[in-house]
Formats: structure tokens, C-alpha cells, sequence
């Protein structure tokens, strides 16, 4: 890989009005550990932002640092435009749900969503509207009266968050809050946190490792790596504008071409590789003789047996795997350098639509705005 692209800090959210800043924010372990490095952002409120990186990358100590368990090593935060980098977690209006999301179970539904108002010696009337509020938004109302192993993993998940949100926290931090949930439940209880937030209308920070946890729920994303951030943006410009192969192959799927340009035109580009020569539909800020790395999305692949017309983008090769997921299928063709591409087809029949089957000789080919330049 080339060098490594430059750490970016989010830039946009100036016109909106900003609840949280992080500024230029280090956190060394052990005098050792550079578990954050010089990471800037700005949240906007009512925004569910997204910290989205693989394990170890500095997620939940950036996090941790914005609730205040931990002490940034260089760096300020300030919320609400007040510098909170001093603060003492408990007097900071931030709440933090963790994965394991700790109900006591002992208590009652209701006596859990009402446990930290009581330690905040809120009149009894007040903490009976407040936990009342929350239980009808979390959808809780009937189960008032339970303890949690008596709900389902989802529940008790709604309950964790209803208890979180019941002090009206103004910033809300969720450290992979569906880790223990199963994969279906995960896909529900995130349209459902995110409504019941949203209807709150609290400021979120979702830490997650899933990716389409992050493009599910979060207005922007940061994609992490070794305690820096490698892009920030909405969900679909990280998808479709990723900056680096390194937030390509992070978010989704996809097949990665190395090559070189042979043509720089204002408003083309012709990027030769071993496998194909793209024909790229739009300008690019390199030069001629330039190395990059072309990346195209297994769904802008289209499938066919027959050779397609024109020099550019196309390649060739044999099938060697048919993975059926039901709602679309991905086919693997092996080209001659060896090179495996993927490509989907949707399954919008149910006869699967382009007939290839193993071992079968066949094309892809995709259009010119389809695939995405990446010099680093
Ligand atoms: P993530 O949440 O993205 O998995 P973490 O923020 O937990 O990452 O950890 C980032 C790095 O900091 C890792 O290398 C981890 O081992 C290290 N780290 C985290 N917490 C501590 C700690 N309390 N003491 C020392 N090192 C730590
Ligand atoms: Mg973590």
C-alpha cells in the first residue's frame, strides 16, 4: 500500500449548531499506548454520529474520554462551547450506555428506568411522569412490572437505553449497545433505538465495529484506524466516495483494481489494469503515469455471456463460486492473472437471472461513472 492517507478532521458541520467538539485529541496509554491520535470533531445536535473502526482502533477511548472515565493526554472537548476536558464525569450532562448494558436485576422495569432520578432526589411526582414518558416512548408501558430476565434480549435493551435517556442527558454515548443481540434482533432494535432517540431528540455517539450498524443508524460516520480518523462523512458519500482503499475494503464489499493511468483528460480518465482498462467517466486530481488502485462495487457489476462490445470495462473470467443470499446472489469469476471479482446480481426472479452456473465461462461489465479512483 502507498502512504497512508492524511488523518482527516470533519469539516462540515459548521452551519448546524455544534453540542460537542473534540479538538486535536491524544490519549497515550502507559506512556506507551497511542490509543487516540490527534483526533478533532465536531458533533452537531440532535445528530446520531458513528465511530466505526475494527477492534483495538481507539473507539471506546475516545468515547470513554467524552464521558470523562478518561483523561485526554493532549487535547480539549467542550460541550455546549463549555470546556468539559476537567469535568468529572458525574458532572457532565452525558449519559453512557455500555454493550453489557448492566440492568439490576432485581428491580422492576419501571424501578430501573426510575433508579437515577431517585439518587438524584427528584420529587416522587416528577420521577413517576419522567419514568412514565420513557417507558410509553421505549413501547415498555406493559412491562412495567417486570424484572429483565423476564424480556427478551431487545427489551432489555430498550430499558437500558429508556434508563439512560430518563436524566435527559444532553449528550448520549453508546458503546456497542446491540453486541449481545442476534443478528435479527440487532436489524429491529436499531430502528428502534434510533427512533426512540430521535423522537428524544438527544444527541447521540453510537461506537460500533459493524458497519452496517453504522450506516443504519448514524446521520455521519468516522471511519477509525490506529486512533486517527481515516474519513468522515454521511453514511452513503463513505459508500460511494470512500477516500482510501483502506475505507473501501472497510465498508462493504469490494473489488479492488491495481493499475496505472494512461490517459488524463479533464473529463476522463483510462486507468490500465491487468484484469481490464477502465474507462473513468470523470476528471481526477493525479497525472498520467500514476499508480491507483480502482474500486468497484460487486452490485455495479452486470453479468452476461456474451462478450461485450468496446475496449473498456469489461473483463472476463470463470465462475468458481455462486453464493445465493436469497434477496441477491454473488457470483465469483476468476480471470486469468488469477484475480477473483465479485459481482451481485439481485434476485428480482426466481429463476436466478443470468443463468451462469460453476465452471462457466462469462463477462462483466459496468458503466463509466461505476467505479472510484484511490490514490492512497
Ligand atoms: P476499540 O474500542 O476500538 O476496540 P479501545 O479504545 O478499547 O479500542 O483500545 C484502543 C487501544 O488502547 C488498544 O490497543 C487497547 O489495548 C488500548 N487500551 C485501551 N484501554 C486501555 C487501558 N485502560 N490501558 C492500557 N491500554 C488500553
Ligand atoms: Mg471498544
Amino acid at each position: 500500500m502507498a502512504t497512508a492517507p492524511k488523518p482527516q478532521t470533519d469539516s462540515k458541520a459548521t452551519t448546524k449548531e455544534v453540542l460537542l467538539r473534540v479538538e486535536g485529541v491524544t490519549k497515550i496509554y502507559d506512556g506507551t499506548v497511542k490509543a487516540v491520535d490527534d483526533v478533532s470533531l465536531t458533533v452537531n445536535k440532535g445528530e446520531i454520529f458513528g465511530l466505526l473502526g475494527g477492534s483495538g482502533c481507539g473507539k471506546s477511548t475516545l468515547l470513554r474520554m467524552m464521558a470523562g472515565f478518561e483523561k485526554p493526554t493532549k487535547g480539549k472537548i467542550f460541550l455546549d462551547n463549555q470546556d468539559i476536558t476537567d469535568l468529572p464525569s458525574y458532572q457532565r450532562p452525558i449519559n453512557m450506555m455500555f454493550q453489557s448494558y448492566a440492568l439490576f436485576p432485581h428491580l422492576s422495569v419501571w424501578e430501573n428506568v426510575a433508579f437515577g432520578l431517585k439518587r438524584d432526589n427528584m420529587p416522587k411526582d416528577e420521577i413517576a411522569k419522567r419514568v412514565e414518558a420513557m417507558l410509553t416512548l421505549a413501547q415498555l408501558n406493559k412491562y412495567a412490572q417486570r424484572k429483565p430476565h423476564q424480556l427478551s434480549g431487545g427489551q432489555q435493551q430498550r430499558v437500558a437505553l429508556a434508563r439512560s435517556l430518563a436524566k435527559r442527558p444532553k449528550l448520549l454515548l453508546l458503546d456497542e449497545p446491540l453486541g449481545a443481540l442476534d443478528k435479527k434482533l440487532r436489524e429491529t432494535t436499531q430502528l428502534e433505538l434510533v427512533n426512540i432517540i430521535e423522537e428524544v431528540g438527544v444527541t447521540c455517539v453510537l461506537v460500533t465495529h459493524d458497519q452496517e450498524e453504522a450506516m443504519t443508524m448514524a446521520s455521519r460516520i468516522a471511519v477509525m484506524s490506529e486512533g486517527y480518523f481515516l474519513q468522515v462523512g454521511e453514511p452513503d458519500v463513505i459508500y460511494e466516495t470512500p477516500n482510501s482503499r483502506q475505507v473501501a475494503d472497510f465498508i462493504g464489499n469490494v473489488n479492488m483494481f491495481e493499475g496505472e493511468v494512461v490517459v488524463d483528460e479533464p473529463d476522463h480518465i483510462i486507468v490500465k489494469c491487468d484484469e481490464c482498462t477502465h474507462y473513468v467517466g470523470h476528471g481526477f486530481t493525479g497525472n498520467k503515469g500514476m499508480a491507483v488502485g480502482v474500486a468497484l462495487r460487486p452490485e455495479k457489476i452486470m453479468l452476461s455471456k456474451e462478450r461485450p462490445t468496446g475496449e473498456y470495462n469489461w473483463a472476463e473470467g470463470v465462475v468458481t463460486e455462486i453464493v445465493y443470499f436469497g434477496d441477491h446472489t454473488t457470483y465469483h469469476l476468476k480471470t486469468t492473472n488469477g484475480h477473483v471479482i465479485k459481482a451481485q446480481e439481485i434476485n428480482n426472479t426466481r429463476d436466478l437471472s443470468c443463468g451462469l452456473t460453476w465452471g462457466d465461462h462469462a463477462y462483466m461489465h459496468w458503466n463509466d461513472l461505476a467505479m472510484i479512483v484511490l490514490t492512497h
